[in-house]
This record gives structure tokens, C-alpha cells and sequence, in this order.
């Protein structure tokens, strides 16, 4: 689901054009960013899916402290503030919530691995509506937001730069065009590699 991520970052960018492409790109896969030194010190874990060799969607993620619920609205507050400072609040609270989309993209796809707490305190149910189940739908879900995400962010670039000249035209159709071809790839790459 890193795919689905940056599409929707893409999209966002056209409600907010003050807000960094690659800020928002860093927003939407922050948590997945932290995950990667807690997972190499072994304190968040991948687990294949019984029976699979953990291929895309077939993996438990015990990532108990980034994708708990409440340690997401901890790291999307402190990224908030922290690109509140060079771009203003405005941004900021866009960032912040960006950060905390990745949750509820996640909360989609991902089996009931979840936790509401940090580190599962209090070993409250853990959540997920587990897309990943059906590997075509969560494919289809994903290219949907890489497709959704360039295509606006295309046509916002449009009028953004309609009275810009035609260097600058042609550079927002090559950015549009680049958020499709990464995030296909990167979808491609997740679902082939495994
Ligand atoms: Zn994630």
C-alpha cells in the first residue's frame, strides 16, 4: 500500500499547492518511514501469512507503535509542526493530516494487526478490514488512487499555470506524468516481488 499513499499525496496537492510535492509525499509514508528503524532494531515486525511466503497483501504487520492509532496522531502532530515551521500552519495542519491518512489507507488493507494503543497497551481488539484478503481489489483500490492522484494533480497543474509560460506547462505535465509512472512501479514492484 505504498502506491495507494503517494497517489493520494498527489491528490491532496491540489487542494493545498503551497504544501511541497515530495512534503507531501514524505507525509504519506511517514509512518511506513519510522517503521523502517524500529523494524530493523526488531522492534516492528513483518509476519508472512500462514501458509504464504508473504507476498504483496500477505503479511501480518506488527507495527505496534507506528500504526497504532494512537501513535499515528502522535507522529502526524509532530510532522505537522514540523513543516508548520518553514510553510506556515495552514500547511502544517494538511501535512499533519496527510500523515494520519496513511492510517486510515492502512486501516483498509491491512488484516487486524492494528492495535488502538501504543505497543497494544491493555490488549484492546486490534483493527483492519483486511483488503489484502482479496489481492485483486486491493490492487484495483491502489491503481485507482495512482490514477485519481495524477489525473488531478494533471489538471490542477493545468489552471495552476495557465498563464505561466510553456517551459513551466511542460514541466507540471512531466511531474504529473512521473507520479503516475512511480506509483505504478511501485505497485508493480509490490505486487511482483515476493
Ligand atoms: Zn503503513
Amino acid at each position: 500500500m505504498v502506491a495507494g499513499h503517494f497517489g493520494f499525496a498527489a491528490g491532496v496537492k491540489t487542494t493545498e499547492p503551497s504544501a511541497p510535492l515530495w512534503a507531501l509525499m514524505l507525509a504519506t509514508v511517514w509512518l511506513d518511514v519510522v517503521f523502517a528503524p524500529l523494524y530493523a532494531a526488531g522492534v516492528e515486525r513483518l509476519d508472512p501469512v500462514a501458509g504464504t511466503r508473504g507476498g504483496y497483501g500477505q503479511v501480518i504487520i506488527h507495527a505496534d507503535y507506528t500504526h497504532s492509532l494512537v501513535g499515528a496522531v502522535v507522529l502526524a502532530v509532530l510532522f505537522g509542526l514540523a513543516g508548520a515551521l518553514p510553510w506556515g500552519p495552514r500547511v502544517g495542519v494538511v501535512l499533519g493530516a496527510v500523515v494520519f491518512s496513511h492510517w486510515l489507507l492502512d486501516l483498509v488493507v491491512h488484516r487486524a494487526d492494528m492495535p488502538i494503543l501504543p505497543g497494544n497497551a491493555g490488549g484492546l481488539p486490534r483493527v483492519g478490514f483486511g483488503l489484502w484478503r482479496v489481492p485483486a481489489a486491493s490492487i484495483a483500490v491502489e491503481l485507482a488512487l495512482v490514477i485519481a492522484g495524477s489525473l488531478l494533480y494533471w489538471r490542477a497543474a493545468q489552471q495552476v499555470v495557465r498563464t505561466a509560460s510553456a517551459d513551466d506547462k511542460r514541466r507540471a505535465r512531466l511531474v504529473a506524468a512521473l507520479v503516475a509512472a512511480a506509483g505504478i512501479a511501485t505497485l508493480a514492484l509490490d505486487v511482483l516481488v515476493d
